[in-house]
């Protein structure tokens, strides 16, 4: 094979793959042993593209051949595209390359559906397998399960890979029906039963058994599409809800809609999902995840939309006014948490510095509280902030004129410099 038709493989499979967001490495603690090649461990760094998504793995798909025709997706079955598949040695020799000149920290695999599940499965396993136990590769490996492979491979995937993930493509069943009518949840729901008891098990024998082996130790992820279909950010959070708590994922990826194709069930082509959307939802989750809040405080059905101008922190807080103000010198740490301006790392160092003084603004600036949010939530030793009754709408305008002023300051102070 010439390198010419290589990198036409490569450009093809490497753009169909864009669209799948779930390729964060971080997690995996893979050691380098035996002066193998790479070393996937927590801060692996990453890049994003101007869009906001990762690069630092090389990201392809095996094939962009499918036989399945999900209305969202470019490399579906009746899309007249180019089409491409890589054999599993030029992925390996890929990697290796790429790994060798510094282009990347891992491989993120995902592929078209070649024949069935078990046919495609098979080969993405082949292609971590080699890495690891012929290359002693040790950078990061992220592959996609394909939904209906057998539990066999599903294994083995595990053993050679840092993370797993099996796509949920769209946030509700009735979703998934319309929009990809060849798939099956319950496709999607087995393999992630199965390797959360499998992450499980393995942790067990690895407390019993020094040399057990890793079994996907950065766990497993899943991705849901926003915007191909109606669901509200209420019922794309319950259903994030659900599967964190059920399958102890690590990752819900929420991946905007991207607008490539016509068809009567799909958004317009001229409409996008606004990005700000996909910021906010991984605010909420990332409020479901570390900050104790439950779905119904941040979507209900009175509102069942993520407020897109402001943090949905702020938003709960705004709607919650008789919570406020929170002393800061003697609030649990679960409510500091829910201060707009007060992230996880301020909480815990103003539960800290309290022991020993009383804190005042000066010092909660110095802890790295964003006092203009915060100062509208909160009491502390200093002169307490001139509420002047305002309501939570008015706090709300204040926060936005004031983020707004300072928006135009920093792009006048930048245009000055030219
Ligand atoms: S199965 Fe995957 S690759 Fe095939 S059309 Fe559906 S989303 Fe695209």
């Amino acid at each position: 094979m010439n390198a010419e038709r290589i990198t036409e493989k490569l450009n093809i499979l490497a753009d169909a793959a864009k669209y799948d967001v779930s390729c964060a490495s971080s997690g995996s603690k893979r050691k380098n042993e035996n002066k193998g090649l790479g070393n996937a461990s927590n801060g692996i760094c990453h890049s994003y593209t101007e869009d906001g998504r990762c690069v630092s793995l090389l990201k392809i798909l095996l094939t962009n051949h499918c036989i399945f025709d999900c209305a969202y997706c470019v490399s579906r079955k009746n899309n007249d595209i180019k089409r491409a598949a890589f054999t599993v040695q030029e992925v390996v020799d890929l990697t290796i390359n790429f790994y060798r000149r510094n282009y990347i920290e891992g491989l993120f695999l995902s592929s078209g559906i070649f024949k069935d599940a078990d046919y495609t499965m098979e080969r993405l396993v082949r292609v971590a397998k080699k890495l690891r136990t012929e290359h002693n590769f040790n950078g990061y490996i992220h592959l996609k399960s394909i939904p209906g492979a057998s539990d066999e491979l599903m294994r083995e995937a595990g053993l050679y890979a840092d993370r797993l993930s099996v796509n949920l493509e769209m946030p509700t069943e009735a979703g998934l029906k319309l929009l990809a009518p060849d798939k099956n949840r319950q496709d999607m729901i087995d393999p992630m039963e199965f390797l959360k008891n499998e992450i499980i098990l393995r942790k067990e024998e690895k407390k019993l058994f020094k040399n057990a082996p890793l079994f996907a130790p950065a766990g497993q992820s899943t991705q849901v599409i926003i915007g191909a279909t109606p669901e509200s950010d209420q019922q794309v959070l319950q259903s994030a809800n659900y599967f964190y708590k059920n399958f102890n994922l690590k990752r819900v990826y929420y991946s905007g809609y991207v607008p490539v194709l016509a068809d009567k069930r799909l958004p317009a082509l001229n409409t996008s999902v606004p990005m700000v959307r996909e910021n906010r939802l991984y605010q909420a989750d990332w409020l479901m995840r570390f900050y104790g809040f439950e779905v119904n405080e941040i979507v209900n059905e009175q509102q069942p939309l993520l407020d897109l101008d402001i943090d949905p922190k702020l938003g709960w807080a705004i709607r919650n006014m008789q919570a406020f103000p929170v002393d800061i010198n003697k609030a649990d740490l679960q409510m500091i948490l829910r201060v707009p301006g007060i992230g996880l790392l301020s909480a815990h160092k103003i539960v800290s510095a309290r022991k020993f003084a009383k804190l005042s603004w000066e010092q909660l600036r110095k802890i790295g509280v964003a006092l203009n949010r915060a100062r509208y939530f909160i009491t502390c030793k200093s002169n307490e902030f001139e509420r002047r009754d305002l309501t939570g709408n008015n706090i709300k305008q204040f926060i936005l004129a004031e983020s707004q002023s300072k928006y135009i300051k920093n792009t006048q102070t930048q245009l000055n410099l030219f």
